[in-house]
C-alpha cells in the first residue's frame, strides 16, 4: 500500500514538495484498516491532515477497494499549536549568543538574492526540517498560512539561505511577483537616506508594494526607534494586504533587546521556527552536496571525518572543506582523511596561536636549536643556522598573519623571496624528513602554550 501511495504522490508533487512532505514520512504499522504514519513535525502533521489524508483514503479506496483509516504520529518532539518551542540545547544557546555577521557581499543579483541559496541546494535534517517545511509552505502559498514566518537560530545555520530560497521559489512560480530581500541594516540605511533626501514617499512605495518582503537579522532593529516605527507601518500595510513577510533573527522576538512590544507581538502572529545545529548525518550530507557542487572528489570517510571535527555551524563546515581543498592543492595531493586531519589541525592551531608574534617564534626557535637570536636573524650560511632560520620563517608564515615583506624585515631585512624560498624548502622537507616533521610539531606545541 505504501508503495502505491508514494507512487501516487510522486506524480502530484514537485520534486521538492515530494521530498519535504512524502519522503520524510514513514509507514509504521498496518493493522486491520488502520495505517499509522510517522511524520517529522507538527507542521507535517497539519499539512498531511489538510492536504494529503483524504487523497490517500480516496486513492486507496479506488484502487484496493477498502476504506483506509490513516493515523498520524510525530517523531520525537511535539510542537503544540504548531508553535515551536525553542530548543535550548547548550549548543544552540552558545550559537545564539554570537552576533550574526552581515553577509551583504554575497548578494549579487538584481533581486538581491544569492543564486546559490535555493531549496535545491538546501540539505534538510534534524534541526532544520521544520523550518524548511514552513519555508516551503510560505513559498507556495505566500500570505496565507504563516504570516509572518519568523526563522531564528544561531549564526551560520542556514536562515539566510532558507529565507532566500523562499524568494527564488516564489519567483519561479510567479515570475512577476515583487520580491524584496533586505538585511535589517539595509532597511535602516534606506530609511535614513530617504529621510535625508526627503524621499520617504518613494521609500514607502518601494517597501509597501511588494508581494514578499524578507528582512534578514531583525535583531539589529534593537535600539533603533525610528526604524522600528517605520517598520511597524510597513508590516501593518503588507499584513493587511495579505502580503507575505519573512523575518530572521538570531533569537526569539521577545529576546531581542529594546524591541517595541507591538513589534514583538506582531512578529509572533505567524509562525516562529528555530533552526538548531545539524547532527552528524546532516553535516555529512551537507558536505557531500557541497563537494559534488564543487566537483571535488572526496572519499566518504574523509567527509565523515570533517563532519566529525566541525560541529558548530554550517558556515564553518563549508570553511573547513575549502581549507582542506586548498591544503590539498598546496601540497599537490589527493584529498584523504590524513590530509584533512593535517589541514584542520593547523586550523585549530591558528586559533590557538592568534596574536602570536614573529619575535616569539624567533625566541622559541633559537632556544630550541641552541643558536643565538643574532645568528637566527643574520646572514650566516652554515647548515646548523640556515635550517633553524628557515624553520622560523616557515612558522612565521604559517602561524601569523604577517605579510612576506614584514617577515623578511623581522629577519634582518631580508627580501620577501627569501621568505618564500624558506617556506617552500621546509614544506618540502617536512614530507621526506620525519625528524624535521616531529621537531616542527613540537615547536608548534611549545608556541601554543
Ligand atoms: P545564517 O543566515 O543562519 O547565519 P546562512 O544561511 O548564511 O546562515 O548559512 C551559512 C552557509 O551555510 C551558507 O553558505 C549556506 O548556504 C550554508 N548552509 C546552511 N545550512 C545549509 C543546509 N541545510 N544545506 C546546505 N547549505 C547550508
Ligand atoms: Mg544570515
Amino acid at each position: 500500500i505504501w508503495e502505491y501511495i508514494e507512487q501516487q504522490f510522486h506524480q502530484q508533487f514537485t520534486r521538492i514538495g515530494y521530498q519535504t512532505w512524502i519522503e520524510s514520512a514513514k509507514p509504521i504499522s498496518l493493522t486491520a484498516n488502520t495505517l499509522t504514519i510517522e511524520v517529522p513535525s507538527q507542521l507535517h502533521k497539519e499539512y498531511w491532515e489538510k492536504n494529503i489524508l483524504t487523497k490517500i483514503v480516496e486513492n486507496v479506496y479506488a484502487h484496493f477497494g477498502f476504506e483506509l483509516n490513516p493515523v498520524l504520529t510525530i517523531t520525537g518532539q511535539t510542537y503544540p499549536n504548531g508553535q515551536n518551542t525553542p530548543d535550548k540545547t547548550s549548543a544552540n544557546k552558545a550559537m545564539q549568543s554570537k552576533v550574526s555577521e552581515n553577509e551583504n557581499d554575497e548578494f549579487l543579483t538584481s533581486s538581491h538574492l544569492n543564486s546559490k541559496y535555493t531549496f535545491d541546494t538546501f540539505v534538510t535534517g534534524t534541526g532544520n526540517q521544520m523550518a524548511h517545511a514552513a519555508a516551503l509552505v510560505v513559498s507556495e502559498e505566500p500570505g496565507v498560512l504563516y504570516n509572518p514566518l519568523f526563522l531564528y537560530g544561531g549564526v551560520g545555520l542556514g536562515k539566510t539561505h532558507l529565507m532566500q530560497a523562499i524568494g527564488h521559489q516564489l519567483l519561479q512560480s510567479q515570475p512577476n511577483a515583487k520580491v524584496k530581500y533586505v538585511t535589517s541594516e539595509a532597511f535602516t540605511n534606506d530609511l535614513v537616506s530617504a529621510i535625508q533626501t526627503k524621499t520617504q514617499d518613494r521609500f514607502r512605495q518601494e517597501y509597501r508594494s511588494v508581494d514578499l518582503l524578507m528582512v534578514d537579522d531583525v535583531q539589529f532593529f534593537a535600539d533603533k526607534e525610528g526604524t522600528q516605527e517605520e517598520f511597524f507601518h510597513t508590516f501593518n500595510d503588507l499584513y493587511e494586504e495579505k502580503k507575505q513577510i519573512v523575518l530572521t533573527s538570531d533569537r526569539l522576538p521577545n529576546e531581542i533587546p529594546k524591541l517595541q512590544d507591538r513589534l514583538v507581538s506582531r512578529f509572533k502572529w505567524g509562525l516562529s521556527v528555530d533552526i538548531t545545529p545539524p547532527d552528524l548525518e546532516t553535516r555529512i550530507a551537507i558536505l557531500r552536496n557541497k563537494a559534488n557542487a564543487e566537483h571535488l572528489d572526496i572519499p566518504d570517510d574523509t567527509l565523515s571525518y570533517i563532519a566529525g571535527q566541525i560541529d558548530s555551524n554550517v558556515r564553518e563546515l563549508e570553511g573547513a572543506l575549502i581549507r582542506v581543498q586548498a591544503y590539498a592543492t598546496m601540497k599537490n595531493e589527493r584529498i584523504s582523511t590524513s590530509l584533512a586531519a593535517d589541514a584542520l589541525k593547523s586550523l585549530k592551531l591558528q586559533d590557538a596561536t592568534n596574536g602570536l608574534s614573529i619575535v616569539k617564534i624567533q625566541e622559541t626557535v633559537s632556544k630550541y636549536y641552541h643558536i643565538s637570536l643574532t645568528d637566527l636573524k643574520g646572514k650566516k650560511r652554515n647548515k646548523a643556522i640556515v635550517i633553524p632560520r628557515q624553520i622560523a620563517m616557515y612558522l612565521a608564515r604559517e602561524l601569523t598573519d604577517s605579510s612576506l615583506p614584514k617577515i623578511g624585515m623581522e629577519f634582518g631585512g631580508k627580501d620577501h623571496t627569501t621568505v618564500i624560498h624558506a617556506h617552500k624548502t621546509i614544506a618540502q622537507n617536512l614530507e621526506s624528513d620525519p625528524e624535521m616533521k616531529a621537531n616542527i610539531a613540537e615547536l608548534k606545541n611549545i608556541l601554543r602554550q
